[in-house]
């Protein structure tokens, strides 16, 4: 049978980001090597110096070889995706025979650029394939492809043993896992590309499986920081307690309490004190959780958020007694943004907690995916910009507010870079001096423009 390679790729080369090893790439291997499918993995972040040209040194010795790649960081939607399609695209310029399929989130929200690309064949997701590519495709195309497409919808077999085998050889203690514990979410935010897995709800894995991979990490590798990739843990406030207070029983009766720290992705309004309770006792020590904006009108009619804003004050009290970092993800730049409103955000901003929202204040902007509704509804009020990927924003002065933010961030890091300090053990202390900066930045102007 045809040799499948399974890439996942190296995005934001620069960032600060931990290693990922990817959770989802090695279940999919696992589907297709229990279906017969010689497999490699190629984890572009571990390959030295050059990962493509390690990538085409291997291809090149395969007759037909098929390439999955595994297309999940939506934040690289406007920077870094368009280095790793171009050069994939030229890996499959060289190898004519080579058929290659593009999976995951950011995938999808590449879906009308990587038909044009060159560089890929076919997109995949749980409900199938959509081929583009006027090549006639294999059968050992069509069936890895179903392979791929049965394994995203959650009905891949165990990949324990690959998964073992693979972080053996690979994994280091800095490094963290992802493992997935569900699929879809049920809310219905009007930005989110995730979106287009909720035609299929919230599904969740069981937790012994959960607590089996977690024991695979733990027994074959020395990294000992997980993270849960799933865009929402719980599901609701009942299942969150339920699937929390069962993990910690698992663990504790396998003895691999306190053996490992974890992150995870939960929605607010499923929070409660009796899950932040097990999460502790579980290791939890990072939740993400999605705010969007405190203007519950931006919230709600623009974002399609709900959110009980008194409830997650609560939670992050909560969180802070437990020691449980939580971080909000938040979007301050968007087309209704008005430069009153600018000023109250921040000023909650700073009552929250600064170091609460991980992104830079200005880098916190409305990310448009093609084919969401938020993209509609630019569409329909005619502030869609030349690109599908960014707007206009409706008031003028927000627009003057927003060039000079950038013009003041473009600046610092220009410096910064210059002086060497975004590499190296000083970088994360740079980084959280220049959030602090920005903040200060963002008081000042706002108190002298209103
Ligand atoms: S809660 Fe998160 S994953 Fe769910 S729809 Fe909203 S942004 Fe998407």
């Amino acid at each position: 049978m045809t040799s499948v390679f399974l890439v996942s790729p190296d995005f934001f080369r620069a960032s600060l980001k931990k290693k990922v090893v990817d959770g989802e790439l090695l279940a999919v291997a696992a589907a297709l090597k229990d279906a017969g499918f010689p497999v490699s993995i190629f984890d572009a972040y571990r390959s030295k110096e050059s990962p493509w040209t390690t990538l085409l040194d291997q291809l090149n010795l395969v007759h037909s070889p098929i390439l999955f790649v595994h297309l999940w960081k939506v934040e690289a939607l406007e920077g870094e995706a368009n280095r790793v399609i171009s050069e994939i695209s030229a890996i499959r310029r060289t190898i004519p025979n080579l058929r290659v399929v593009g999976f995951g989130y950011l995938a999808r929200a590449l879906k009308t650029q990587l038909p044009s690309s060159g560089g890929f064949d076919a997109i995949a997701d749980a409900d199938g394939s959509e081929v583009f590519s006027s090549d006639e495709q294999s059968s050992d195309f069509k069936r890895a492809t179903q392979v791929l497409s049965l394994s995203l919808a959650g009905k891949q077999t165990s990949n324990l043993a690959v998964m073992a085998e693979h972080l053996a050889t690979t994994t280091g203690k800095d490094d963290v896992v992802s493992i997935h514990a569900s699929r879809g979410c049920r809310a219905r935010c009007t930005f989110c590309t995730y979106n287009a897995d909720l035609s299929k709800g919230w599904m969740p894995r069981s937790i012994n499986s959960i607590a089996d991979d977690i024991e695979t990490v733990l027994q074959n590798s020395s990294a000992s920081k997980i993270a849960f990739y799933d865009n929402d843990f719980g599901g609701s406030l009942d299942e969150l307690e339920y699937r929390t207070s069962q993990l910690e029983s698992i663990l504790r009766a396998r003895n691999l309490l306190g053996r490992a720290t974890f992150s995870m992705n939960v929605r607010s309004d499923c929070l409660s004190e009796r899950s932040l309770f097990s999460m502790r006792a579980i290791g939890v020590r990072t939740i993400l959780v999605g705010l969007e904006s405190f203007n519950e009108d931006t919230r709600l009619k623009r974002f399609g958020k709900i959110l009980d804003i008194t409830h997650l004050r609560r939670m992050v009290a909560l969180c802070d007694n437990l020691d449980i970092e939580i971080l909000l993800s938040y979007i301050l730049w968007h087309p209704w943004q008005n430069p009153e409103g600018l000023k109250e955000e921040v000023k909650l901003i700073q009552e929250i907690g600064r170091h609460r929202i991980p992104q830079l204040l200005t880098r916190s902007i409305l990310r448009v995916v093609p084919g969401t509704p938020v993209a509609h509804l630019l569409g329909f009020e005619k502030i869609q910009a030349s690109q599908a990927t960014t707007f206009m924003f409706k008031v003028p002065e927000t627009e003057r507010l927003y060039s000079r933010m950038n013009q003041w961030l473009e600046d610092r890091l220009k410096n910064i870079n210059n002086a060497g300090l975004l590499h190296g053990p000083e970088r994360f202390e740079t980084l959280a001096t220049l959030k602090l900066d920005e903040l200060d930045y963002y008081q000042q102007t706002l108190l002298e423009s209103l």
